[in-house]
């Protein structure tokens, strides 16, 4: 998982930053980020497509915190945003406008609405039936909504079915045989402006062809529309490449991403915008927790720690798995053990029959590839504060978001 995050002198630490000393500040669980390592991350994608004409626009969803936001924006950074709520977000971190687009399968009038207002460079619209409303929205602001036609170019990502989302059967995007015919239909549009086709197959992608399977589609989509006269600026090829979750995964690179992509796009006038989400800040985070109890059962030992699947809901959501590090360096796995979480459910595990080495109650651990879709998708489950976040920078580090107090949870009921 890079540099960012290492063992020094047998403790672990985010940059220069002991994670006992965060724990220590802000207590467990939290959830701890590296400026350098979604920097790193950032740049490497920038580098790789510094040659074409490119724009990255970090899917808002993998993780919102304004910190995080802030510190893409100023990198130069587009977002993808999926609702009103990540737009405000956007607005509030310092995004460009001009440097966002709108996914999603259920845009409210009142979302189209905020978001012509605010000029984004354009919708990515997944049904006639919401090209339709867009249009309406637009022409009553007397606007043109730009728009690109989120395809669904019916391709295999080879990834988990949840994350799949560019099958024939999936309710995302329109049909690519039906596109042309909706592409003509939103020409006529007074308040539609075709500017883009998109596409999202799908996240942790381990395999290019996917990938390139789909912008060949893309692209042959784009010229047919081109020579129609329906003029196509962009292609936006989604997000989805993936991150590697143990040590033995190995990802492509965005800098083999780039080459193959740059490679099918070559002699084309298209310019790229690429939605990357999990690769730019999923290796850029952990869960820090802390041990509670051990509890040695019959059949199976188990590390009861202060983290739950309220605060990290993907090994019980995807049955994803996630290294878990002591932080002071401990030696070789001692045994096998579940490590769960305090909640009435036997789905609150963050790990299954894992080597171990010796731990104590009150040990702290690292949860780590926890930079994406881990706080944003944390609930209140079991009348559980959500964990704070904090931003290592360097040998500092900054809380993004407070712990919730039990008055947070409580404030917007009644009794
Ligand atoms: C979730 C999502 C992304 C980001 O996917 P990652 O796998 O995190 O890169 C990009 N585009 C759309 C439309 C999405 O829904």
């Amino acid at each position: 998982m890079g540099e960012a995050f290492r063992y020094k002198d047998g403790e672990f630490y985010a940059e220069e930053v002991a994670l006992s000393k965060i724990a220590e500040s802000v207590g467990t669980p939290c959830y701890v980020y590296s400026y350098a390592a979604l920097k790193d991350a950032f740049t490497g994608y920038r580098d790789a497509f510094s040659d074409v004409a490119t724009l990255i626009c970090y899917s808002v969803k993998a993780n919102s915190n304004l910190s995080v936001l802030k510190s893409f924006a100023d990198l130069g950074s587009g977002f993808d945003i999926v609702s009103l709520g990540e737009l405000i977000r956007v607005k509030r971190a310092g995004g460009d406008p001009w440097k966002v687009v709108f996914s999603g399968v259920g845009k409210t009038a009142e979302e189209m609405k905020a978001a012509l207002e605010a000029g984004i460079l354009f919708f990515n619209v997944e049904s006639v039936e919401e090209l339709g409303l867009l249009n309406e929205v637009a022409v009553g602001l007397g606007k043109k909504a730009p728009v690109a036609l989120r395809v669904n170019p019916d391709i295999d990502p080879k990834t988990h079915p949840y994350i799949s989302t560019g099958f024939k059967k999936s309710k995302f995007g329109i049909e690519i045989g039906k596109a042309a015919e909706v592409y003509r239909e939103a020409s006529g549009m007074k308040g539609i402006e075709v500017v883009a086709i998109d596409a999202h197959i799908g996240s942790q992608i381990f395999d290019l062809t996917p990938f390139t399977d789909s912008l060949k589609k893309l692209i042959a989509l784009a010229d047919d529309l081109s020579a129609s006269g329906i003029k196509i600026e962009y292609i936006d090829i989604g997000g989805g490449l993936g991150i590697s979750y143990t040590k033995d995964e190995k990802p492509p690179k965005p800098a083999e991403y780039a080459a193959v992509i740059k490679s099918v796009l070559a002699g084309k006038p298209y310019k790229l915008v690429l939605e990357p989400g999990r690769s730019l800040i999923g290796n850029a985070g952990l869960l820090l927790t802390k041990v509670i109890y051990l509890k040695d059962g019959t059949a199976k030992k188990f590390v009861i720690v202060d983290a739950a699947m309220n605060d990290l809901i993907r090994p019980a959501f995807y049955d994803s798995y996630h290294e878990i590090l002591t932080v002071r360096e401990s030696g070789e796995p001692e045994g096998t053990v579940d490590v769960v979480g305090p909640i009435c459910e036997s789905g609150d595990f963050l790990a299954k029959d894992r080597p171990f080495p010796a731990v104590d109650s009150g040990d702290l651990l690292a949860v780590l590839s926890a930079g994406a879709y881990g706080f944003v998708m944390s609930s209140n489950y079991n009348t559980r504060p959500r964990a704070p976040e904090v931003l290592v920078n360097g040998s500092s580090f900054a809380v993004a978001r407070k712990r919730e107090t039990y008055d947070d949870l409580l404030k917007a009921e009644t009794d």
